[in-house]
């Protein structure tokens, strides 16, 4: 597969219609994306994996495209090396090497010992297993609203219905991972501000505060994907209400760790944009979750 060149895009790309930035606190999911026409990023996608083919993780061709990304960025990370004056080399001494490897197990023992990161790992796993034992259940209930479409019941609402239900499940799958990933960028992300100029951060924000505020937007969804699957499978009301309050536990464990990620403002997301409507269930009034 023939692959674009990186700068070229970038340069040909260099314009007012795409909005700075959009990309670095979306929830990644480009296909329910309203700023697809406006992400510098998806447009990058987009010419370098066009087909269904190039996009599958398990073809030769998305592997191969991958690669040739990555030479590429590699050959363009040392071109702007060049252009700015840096010394890669020098970034790759011995004292370097320690030095970032030091500083890498710092972040990995503190991201360890995060009560925040134990609790979305526990959640991924709860998430997991009440998906993976319900695959019966999802047929009997897919076979059930198609009894009722043949006996004649209002057949629109049992398609919102199957719909709501494909939905919030897709909601729950998307976001599973996601929010344990962008809490740790959050919980890395504030060890390194302590070493950012102040000044910079108050202009600019912080890193973590914008990641903290993806997770709790991802940890808001979920938590109204369960609320469809608790309404439409009392039969594992229990479970359904563990994994809601864990959540709901999380939830407020991140604003108090991230006290100001709510308010930071992400370009293109909370800028007015576009008027966006939520593409996900609505969450429960959540004081009905707390303990
Ligand atoms: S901003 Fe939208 S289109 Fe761009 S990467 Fe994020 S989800 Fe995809």
């Amino acid at each position: 597969m023939a692959v674009p060149n990186l700068r070229s895009i970038l340069e040909e790309n260099d314009d007012d219609s795409y909005i700075e930035g959009v990309h670095n606190y979306c929830n990644r999911w480009c296909e329910r994306c309203p700023f697809t026409e406006r992400c510098l990023n998806f447009a990058i996608s987009s010419e370098i994996f066009p087909d269904a083919e190039s996009q599958d993780i398990q073809s030769r061709a998305f592997w191969d495209g991958l690669y040739r990304v990555f030479a590429q960025t590699l050959e363009l990370v040392r071109e702007m090396a060049v252009e700015q004056g840096v010394d890669l080399e020098a970034l790759d001494s011995p004292q370097e090497r320690a030095a970032y490897d030091r500083h890498k197990a710092l972040l990995d023992a503190a991201v360890e010992e995060s009560p925040l990161h134990q609790a979305a790992q526990a959640y991924t796993a709860l998430a997991a297993g009440w998906l993976d034992s319900s695959q019966e259940l999802f047929q009997a209930k897919g076979e059930e609203l198609t009894r009722l479409a043949l006996a004649g019941l209002d057949e629109e609402r049992l398609e919102a219905k199957a719909i709501s239900l494909t939905d919030a499940v897709e909601v729950i799958r998307w976001y599973q991972l996601f929010i344990g990933v962008k809490l740790i960028r959050a919980i890395t992300g504030a060890i390194d501000e302590a070493e950012d100029d102040p000044e910079m951060l108050a202009e600019f924000g912080r890193d973590s505060d914008g990641s903290a505020k993806i997770a709790l937007i991802a940890i808001d969804h979920s938590i109204g994907a369960w609320g469809v699957l608790l309404a439409g499978f009392p039969e594992r009301e229990t479970e359904t209400l563990t994994i809601l309050a864990h959540l709901d536990r999380l939830r407020r464990a991140a604003e108090r760790e991230f006290p100001n990620a709510r308010a930071f403002v992400r370009a293109g997301w909370d800028t007015g944009e576009v008027t966006v409507q939520p593409p996900h269930p609505t969450p429960p009034h959540s004081d009905s979750l707390s303990e």
